[in-house]
């Protein structure tokens, strides 16, 4: 892992340690944690070389075909929350990277594949601390190249499936 990766990833895991989707409420009482079936198909999608980092905590790190040649890590429903990977601590969000001006800049949506999350129906409010952490982590992590990298093409493709789920539901 380059030290420039290392930096971003660790930044955006502290970011996100504590700071979950709902102030004060494990939104998991809500749901039965869904998101954390522990099924052996699901599986969460790593950044790169995040692989290296939450390997060895119980975990299996697998690959996929659609994470962009990037590992995928599965688990048994129960994890070391330390150790979580990104895709869990900024679940059901994404920070898209987008052009503004010449720069680039991050815009928080909802995860068009987290259907499963309550939080994602429309009148669900995820706690803007939430929604700043995970724009604040997404800062430190488009500063990686390849991270940066990831994060456009996880963007056009996040993109490409709002604007079918929108012409289909016309
Ligand atoms: S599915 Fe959504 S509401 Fe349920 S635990 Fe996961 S993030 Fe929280
Ligand atoms: S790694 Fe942990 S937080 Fe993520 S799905 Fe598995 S049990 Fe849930």
């Amino acid at each position: 892992m380059t030290e420039s990766a290392e930096r971003a990833l660790k930044n955006a895991y502290a970011l996100l340690k504590n700071t979950t989707p709902l102030e004060n409420v494990n939104c998991g009482y809500l749901c039965s944690s869904a998101c954390c079936g522990g099924d052996e198909n699901d599986c969460v999608f790593l950044f790169p070389y995040e692989d290296e980092l939450v390997k060895g905590n119980g975990f299996t790190i697998c690959e996929t075909e659609g994470n962009f040649g990037f590992s995928a890590l599965r688990c048994n429903g129960e994890c070391n929350r330390n150790f979580r990977p990104l895709g869990c601590r900024i679940f059901p969000l994404f920070p898209l990277i987008l052009p503004k001006n010449g720069h680039e800049k991050i815009v928080v949506i909802t995860d068009p594949r987290a259907s499963i999350c309550p939080l994602t129906l429309e009148n669900a409010r995820v706690s803007p601390k939430f929604v700043r952490a995970v724009r604040r982590a997404g800062i430190y992590l488009m500063r990686d190249p390849e991270i940066n990298g990831y994060m456009k093409r996880m963007t056009n493709e996040l993109l490409e499936i709002i604007e079918l789920r929108n012409k289909l539901e016309k």
